[in-house]
C-alpha cells in the first residue's frame, strides 16, 4: 500500500490533441541520446482539491511552473527510462514495461507523491507511442526512449508533501548509448572518495536527486581518461554500480566454479529491469552459478590477479549490456580486456527476444 493513497486516473478518459506541425524525423544514424523528442507528450495533473484530472496527449511543449515549485527546490521528482523497439516484423514492442511501472510506483511512494494505477499509466503510455509510432526508428540498433516523469508542483517553499503534482511522459528516438558503440569495452574510474548512494538513503529509487550530483564525478572520470564511474561504497569498498548501470561479474570462484555475481538489492542499488532480466535468463539457463551478493574491491582485485575474472559488464536499458575493459583505481590502470565475452554476447542476443510485450 502507498504512503499517499489516491484513486487513479483512467486511460479510458484520455484525450488526444494532435500536433499541427509535425517535425521531420532525424536520420537514425545521427541520433544523440536524449536530444530529440517526438511530436506529442502525455500529461496528467493531480491536485489535493480536485484529485487526478483526465490524462492528455497533446503537442510537445514547454511546461509552465511556479518559481517555488517543489520539484525545483527540493527534488520532489522521479523518473523512469524504458524503450520501445520496432522489430524486423514491423511490430512495436516494449521491454517488460510493467517492471518500470512498479519501480515508478515505489519511487512515487518514497517521494510522497500520490499513488496511481500502474496498468492505467501503462495504457496511457502505449497510447502515446501509438500516436507517435512513426517516431519508433525503422532500425535494428535504434529505439524509442520513453521517459515517464513525476514531479511535485507545490507552489510554496515549505518542505512538505506536495498538494499538486504532474506526471508526464516524453519520448524520443535514440541510437546506441555510448558514442564508442555497443560492443566497445568502457574504461572505469573507481575512486573510493565518492559514493552514489548510501544505506538508508534513496539509491534504490529512481529520483533525479540521485543523478545530478554524479555529473561532477563523471566529469572527473572523463578528465582522467575514463569513460564511466565505478561506484564503490563503504570502508571495504563494496563494488556497487557502473555509471547508470548495474554491475555483473562473471568469474571462476576460488573453489573453481563458474559464477555470475551482481550486488544484492540492499538499498544502495537501483533495481534494474535489465539486471532482473539477466538474472532470470541466467537462472533459466542453469549453466553456471548465479549469485546476488556483495563483492568488495579486495576480493575483486585478488580474482583479477589470479586470472579468475572472465567478464565484467554493466547492464541497463540504455545499452543493454556494456563490457568493461579496464579500471583506474588508486592511480593504477588495471586491464582485463576479454576478446570474446561469451556470457555478455549471449545476453545481448537473448534479452531482447525473450521478454517482449507486443504493442500492436
Ligand atoms: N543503475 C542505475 C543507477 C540506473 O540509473 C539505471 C538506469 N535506470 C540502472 C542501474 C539500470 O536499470 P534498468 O535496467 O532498469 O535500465
Amino acid at each position: 500500500s502507498s504512503r499517499f493513497a489516491s484513486s487513479s486516473f483512467k486511460a479510458a478518459d484520455l484525450t488526444v490533441e494532435k500536433s499541427h506541425d509535425p517535425k521531420p524525423k532525424p536520420d537514425p544514424s545521427t541520433l544523440v541520446f536524449g536530444k530529440q523528442f517526438s511530436d506529442h507528450m502525455l500529461t496528467i495533473h493531480w491536485s489535493e482539491k480536485g484529485g487526478w484530472e483526465a490524462p492528455q496527449i497533446k503537442p510537445f511543449q514547454n511546461l509552465s511552473l511556479h518559481p517555488a515549485t517543489s520539484a525545483l527546490h527540493y527534488s520532489v521528482q522521479l523518473f523512469e527510462g524504458m524503450k520501445a523497439f520496432r522489430g524486423a516484423d514491423n511490430h512495436i514492442r516494449l521491454f517488460r514495461p510493467m517492471l518500470n511501472m512498479e519501480r515508478m510506483y515505489r519511487s512515487a511512494d518514497r517521494c510522497c507523491l500520490p499513488a496511481f494505477d500502474k496498468q492505467e499509466l501503462l495504457e496511457c503510455i502505449k497510447k502515446l507511442i501509438e500516436v507517435d509510432q512513426e517516431w519508433v526508428p525503422y532500425s535494428s540498433n535504434a529505439s524509442l526512449y520513453i521517459r515517464p516523469t513525476y514531479i511535485g508542483m507545490e507552489p510554496s517553499l515549505g518542505v512538505s508533501r506536495s498538494g499538486q503534482a504532474l506526471l508526464f511522459v516524453i519520448v524520443g528516438p535514440v541510437g546506441p548509448y555510448f558514442a564508442t558503440g555497443t560492443f566497445n569495452p568502457v574504461s572505469l574510474l573507481a575512486d573510493p572518495r565518492y559514493v552514489r548512494a548510501c544505506r538508508g538513503g534513496v539509491g534504490a529509487y529512481k529520483m533525479g536527486g540521485n543523478y545530478g550530483p554524479t555529473i561532477a564525478i563523471q566529469t572527473e572520470a572523463l578528465r582522467q581518461g575514463c569513460q564511466q564511474v565505478l561506484w564503490l561504497y563503504g570502508e571495504d569498498e563494496e563494488i556497487t554500480e557502473v555509471g547508470t548501470m548495474n554491475l555483473f561479474i562473471y568469474w571462476t570462484t576460488e573453489k573453481g566454479e563458474r559464477e555470475l555475481v551482481t550486488p544484492p538489492l540492499d538499498g544502495i542499488i537501483l533495481p534494474g529491469v535489465t539486471r532482473q532480466s539477466l538474472l532470470d535468463l541466467a537462472r533459466e539457463w542453469g549453466e553456471f552459478k548465479v549469485t546476488e551478493r556483495t563483492v568488495v574491491m579486495k576480493e575483486f582485485l585478488e580474482a583479477l590477479k589470479a586470472g579468475r575474472v572472465r567478464e565484467v559488464f554493466g547492464a541497463g536499458t540504455a545499452c543493454v549490456v556494456c563490457p568493461v575493459g579496464s579500471l583506474l583505481y588508486k592511480g593504477q590502470v588495471l586491464h582485463y580486456l576479454i576478446n570474446c565475452p561469451e556470457v555478455l554476447h549471449k545476453f545481448n542476443l537473448y534479452s531482447m527476444l525473450s521478454f517482449d510485450s507486443k504493442l500492436y
